[in-house]
C-alpha cells in the first residue's frame, strides 16, 4: 500500500484533529462531541481519510467515558488501491488555482452545489487544462456531509 504512515497502527493514538482539516470540520466535530456529552450515548460516524494511492474508509467513534470524559477513536474499515490522481501527485508542479476538498468524504467541490469524487472532479474542472500543473488544495466540508452527519444524531 502506498501510505505506510496511514496504517491503523500509525493512526491509533494520534489526535483526531490531526486528521481533520478545515473550519467546517472542526465545527462538526464540536457538535458531535457536544452531542455525546449531552446524551451519554456512543456515536459512530464514517469518514474518508484518503492517501495518494489509496482510498481509506474510516470510522470515527466517540464514546462517553467516566465523569464528563470522552473516548475518541478512529478505525480503518477498509482500503481500496487507486492510481494517483493528478491532484495528489507530488511529482506534478502546483498551479495558481485552488480546489476545496471535503475533509469528511474527500470529495472535491466543483460548483456551489456539487461535490464529486476526485477522479470525476478532475474531468469536470477546468483547473486541469494544463496537464503539467495541479491546483493547490484547501479543506472544507461539503453540504451533504454536514447534513448527513448531523442528521444521524
Ligand atoms: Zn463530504
Amino acid at each position: 500500500m502506498g501510505a505506510p504512515a496511514l496504517t491503523e497502527a500509525a493512526i491509533r493514538g494520534t489526535s483526531i484533529w490531526d486528521h481533520m482539516h478545515g473550519e467546517g470540520v472542526h465545527h462538526l466535530m464540536r457538535k458531535l462531541i457536544g452531542h455525546v456529552r449531552q446524551t451519554r450515548r456512543q456515536i459512530v460516524v464514517p469518514f474518508r481519510c484518503d492517501a495518494a494511492t489509496t482510498r481509506i474508509f474510516m470510522e470515527l467513534m466517540i464514546t462517553p467515558a467516566d465523569k464528563d470524559g470522552l473516548h475518541v477513536s478512529t478505525t480503518v474499515v477498509r482500503t481500496e488501491d487507486r492510481t494517483v490522481p493528478i491532484l495528489f501527485d507530488e511529482k506534478v508542479a502546483i498551479s495558481d488555482g485552488w480546489v476545496v476538498v471535503c475533509s469528511w468524504c474527500n470529495c472535491i467541490k466543483v460548483s456551489e452545489e456539487l461535490w464529486l469524487e476526485v477522479e470525476d472532479a478532475i474531468k469536470v474542472l477546468d483547473l486541469f487544462d494544463d496537464v503539467n500543473k495541479r491546483p493547490q488544495v484547501t479543506h472544507g466540508i461539503c453540504d451533504e456531509c454536514a447534513t448527513v452527519v448531523l442528521d444521524d444524531l
